[in-house]
């Protein structure tokens, strides 16, 4: 698909709002673009907490010169063809690489697949300049230095490098469960860092998961396989005695979107209800697959909340599955099961 301005009237409908509120969100705008370039290994690197750097490289698609101008302009997309009840990709506003550009030192260079040139363009405070031809072998590397020099306001907001950085390494992580088929690597100067290879064949999800949560995870958890009418849910269950002390452990996602929706939570919490204590949480990772036409993803500017059309069924479907999951493995009884 082309990148083209999408019309006055769909800029109006989309949720617009600032979509880098720290470097994590920065993270998860680029390293989006690159699934939905369909790159098959994301390599994103950081200094100071991302503050100083972030850069993400793909295999991905790549852009030619035309493209390359057009994606650094806000409201300007290759994705929103379907219109808003029809959301397939992770993007679809056009506003993450002219937030960043405005914000932060950005370059965006690119090789689109089939040719052989790559080319590069740069946006220095919202300065976008000419697009200049580049050296690169394949897909899209985009750098983004200094981020919030030109908004300073912003800078002051931001916490410490360590807790910036934990933030990001949550982003990736996030992203790779929901995408075992590419490679995610992870680098920062404080010596964060992640690889998780690419995972192929039928239990690719628990094998990505495996890499991500550890081992543990994966001898403590029972696998969720359940659908109503078009909805799907599969995923892993913590038992209840493998609980924690907070929610970070909690992974919900719909069509392939990590997501921290109030609803989902408050299901899973629900599902557990009689079987953990009031200050102990479940672990899970939950993959949740609809309709594009049943869930509005245009809520919120970073989409971290999603609106279902039929929540009650969605609600329903997971605290049913997760309790006929203990049911079947003799975790609690079938009758309380149902109840
Ligand atoms: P959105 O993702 O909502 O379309 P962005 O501002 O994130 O908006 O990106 C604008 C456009 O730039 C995208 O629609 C896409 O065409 C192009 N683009 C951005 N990043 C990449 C990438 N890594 N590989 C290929 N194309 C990209
Ligand atoms: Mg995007």
């Amino acid at each position: 698909m082309p990148i083209r301005r999408l019309s006055e009237d769909m800029v109006n409908r989309i949720a617009a709002g600032e979509v880098v509120e720290r470097p994590a969100s920065v993270v998860k705008e680029l390293v989006e673009n690159a699934i939905d370039a369909g790159a098959t290994r994301i390599d994103v690197v950081t200094a100071g907490g991302g503050s100083t750097l972030i850069r993400v490289s793909d295999d991905g698609g790549g852009m030619g010169p035309d493209e390359l101008a057009l994606a650094v302009e806000r409201h300007c997309t290759s994705k929103l063809d379907g219109g808003l009840d029809d959301i397939r990709s992770l993007g679809f506003r056009g506003e993450a690489l002219a937030a960043i550009g405005a914000a932060a030192r950005l370059s965006v260079t690119s090789r689109k697949r089939g040719t052989d040139s790559a080319f590069e363009i740069s946006v220095e405070g919202g300065r976008v300049g000419d697009v200049k031809p580049a050296a690169l072998s394949t897909g899209t590397r985009i750098e983004v230095r200094d981020l919030f020099f030109a908004t300073p306001a912003r800078l002051k907001f931001l916490k410490s490098e360590r807790a910036e950085s934990a933030a990001i390494t949550d982003v990736v992580k996030r992203q790779a469960m929901a995408h075992p088929g590419i490679r995610f690597a992870l680098n920062g100067s404080d010596r964060s860092s992640l690889d998780y290879p690419a995972a192929t064949g039928g239990d690719a999800q628990l094998t990505r998961l495996g890499q991500i949560m550890g081992a543990d995870f994966r001898s403590n958890s029972i696998a969720i396989d359940a659908g109503r009418q078009d909805t799907t849910l599969k995923g892993f269950a913590g038992v209840p005695t493998y609980s924690r002390a907070n929610s970070l452990a909690q992974f919900l996602f719909v069509n392939g979107r990590p997501v921290r929706d109030k609803l989902l939570l408050g299901a899973l919490r629900g599902a557990y209800a009689d079987l953990m204590k009031r200050d102990r949480y479940p672990v899970a990772a939950l993959f949740i697959d609809v309709d594009p036409s049943q869930v509005d993803v245009n809520v919120h500017p970073t989409k971290a909340d999603v609106r279902f059309r039929d929540a009650g069924m969605v609600r329903g479907l997971i605290v049913g599955a997760i309790r006929e999951a203990f049911a079947r493995s003799g975790l609690r009884s079938s009758t309380t099961a149902t109840g």
